[in-house]
C-alpha cells in the first residue's frame, strides 16, 4: 500500500507542496486572495474579460433562458442552441468547417488524441507539451516519441524511421510554462511530407495572437489544410471556460462519434456558451487589449532585463522568469506576496528540475504602474 503520508512529507521537504489559496473577488488585475487585496500576475485571463460585466449579463440572461444544468451529454439531450451557434462562430473565427465544443481542454485533448490514433499507432510530442496532451498520447496506447523542444530535425529523422502508417504529430502553440510559439509553419510542412496527422494545441493563443485574435496559426497563415486539428481553450483568453476543436466536417463528425470524452460526459451549460459567444464578440472587436498587452509585454522584459533578471523568448503575456532551485522559486514568490503581488511559482513536476521559475502573467487590464511595482519588487526580492 502506497505511503501516502511520507510521499506528503517528501513533496514538503523538497519544497513541492501545493496549497490552494482561497479567492474572494472575482479575476481581474487586481484579487483577493486569504483576505488579502493583491495584484494578480498568475491568471490566464490575459484580455480581462472574466469578468466584463457584458460577458456577466450574457451569462445571466443564459442562465434565464436555459436553466443551469444542460441536463445530459450533447448526444442525448444537452445539446442547446447556444452550444450550437457557439460551435459556428468558432469554426467562422478559426476559419475551419466546423467546431466541436468540449467541457474543458484537458478533455478536448484526450479525446481527440485518443480518438485520432490506436495502438497500432505512433504519436509524436514536443518534450514541453502540456500535460493534458502527454496523457492523451500516453492513454491512447499508441507508440508515444516525445522530441526535444522545437527540434524539427528531430521530429523529421523519427517520422522517417517509422513504418507506421498512423502518425499524429501533436504540440502546444504557446508553450504554457515557457511562453514560446512553436514553429508551426516547419511543423505543418514536416508533418505533411510524412503523411501525419497535426494537432495543435492554442490554449494560451486563442484570442491573444492574431490581428483579430484568430490565434497562432494566423501569424503564420496557416489553414485547415497546414492544421487539420485545431484545438484551444475558452478558459483562458476567452476568459469563460471550456474548449473545442475545430476543422474538417469530417473530422468533426468522427469526433462526435468516437472522442470518449466527448459522448460520455454532461455538456457545458448553455449560459457558459452564452457567455463566451459574448466574450468571443469583444476579443474579437476590442484590438486595444491585444495593443494594450504587447506594449505591457516590452515594458516588463525591458525593465527585467534592466535588473538583469533571466527571461525567456517569449513575446507572449507569458513571462516566465527563470530561478533555478524550487526553494529559491518559493523565497521569491513569498517575499512578492508580502509585498502585495501575486506570481505563480512553478516548480517540479511541472517543469524540469533545476528550472522553478516565476509564472509571470500579463493582462490587459494591468496598468503600467501594476508593472513597474512588480519590477521594483523583484529587483529588491533577488
Ligand atoms: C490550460 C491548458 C489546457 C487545459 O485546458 P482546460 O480547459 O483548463 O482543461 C490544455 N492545454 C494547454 C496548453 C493548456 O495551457
Amino acid at each position: 500500500m502506497l505511503d501516502i503520508r511520507a510521499a506528503l512529507q517528501a513533496r514538503r521537504e523538497q519544497f513541492l507542496y501545493r496549497q490552494r489559496r482561497i479567492t474572494t473577488s472575482p479575476q481581474g488585475a487586481e484579487v483577493v486572495i486569504d483576505g488579502v487585496r493583491l495584484v494578480n500576475f498568475a491568471s490566464n485571463d490575459y484580455l480581462g474579460l472574466a469578468n466584463h460585466p457584458e460577458v456577466v449579463r450574457a451569462f445571466k440572461d443564459g442562465a434565464d433562458r436555459y436553466g443551469v444544468g444542460s441536463g445530459a451529454a450533447h448526444l442525448i439531450v444537452g445539446h442547446s442552441q447556444a452550444h450550437h451557434a457557439l460551435e459556428e462562430e468558432l469554426a467562422a473565427a478559426t476559419g475551419r468547417e466546423r467546431a466541436l465544443l468540449f467541457s474543458t481542454g484537458y478533455m478536448a485533448n484526450l479525446g481527440a488524441i485518443t480518438a485520432l490514433i490506436g495502438r497500432k499507432g505512433v504519436v509524436y510530442e514536443d518534450r514541453l507539451n502540456h500535460a493534458s496532451l502527454i496523457d492523451g498520447g500516453l492513454f491512447s496506447g499508441a507508440r508515444f516519441k516525445r522530441f526535444p523542444h522545437v527540434d524539427m530535425a528531430r521530429l523529421s529523422a523519427d517520422l522517417e524511421s517509422s513504418n507506421e502508417p498512423d502518425k499524429l504529430v501533436v504540440t502546444d502553440a504557446v508553450f504554457s510554462m515557457d511562453g514560446d510559439i512553436a514553429p508551426l509553419d516547419q511543423l505543418a510542412a514536416t508533418s505533411k511530407q510524412h503523411n501525419a496527422w497535426l494537432m495543435v494545441d492554442d490554449a494560451h493563443g486563442f484570442g491573444v495572437l492574431g490581428e483579430k485574435g484568430e490565434g497562432s496559426p494566423a501569424l503564420f497563415d496557416l489553414g485547415q489544410d497546414d492544421i487539420p486539428v485545431y484545438m484551444a481553450t475558452l478558459g483562458k483568453g476567452i476568459g469563460t471556460f471550456g474548449a473545442f476543436i475545430a476543422g474538417s466536417e469530417e473530422l468533426i463528425e468522427f469526433l462526435i462519434q468516437e472522442a470518449r470524452t466527448y459522448v460520455y460526459t454532461t455538456a457545458m451549460p448553455a449560459a457558459i456558451a452564452e457567455a463566451t459567444r459574448k466574450s468571443w464578440r469583444l476579443a474579437q472587436a476590442e484590438n486595444w487589449r491585444r495593443e494594450k498587452l504587447k506594449g505591457l509585454i516590452s515594458r516588463f522584459r525591458y525593465g527585467a532585463e534592466q535588473l538583469g533578471l533571466e527571461l525567456m523568448l517569449s513575446q507572449t503575456p507569458i513571462q516566465p522568469v527563470l530561478l533555478g532551485e524550487a526553494s529559491e522559486c518559493l523565497r521569491i514568490g513569498n517575499a512578492l506576496r508580502e509585498k502585495g503581488f501575486y506570481v505563480g511559482t512553478v516548480r517540479p513536476p511541472t517543469v524540469a528540475k533545476g528550472t522553478a521559475r516565476l509564472r509571470i502573467t500579463l493582462c490587459a487590464d494591468h496598468s503600467e504602474a501594476h508593472i513597474d511595482g512588480l519590477l521594483d519588487v523583484l529587483g529588491k526580492a533577488r
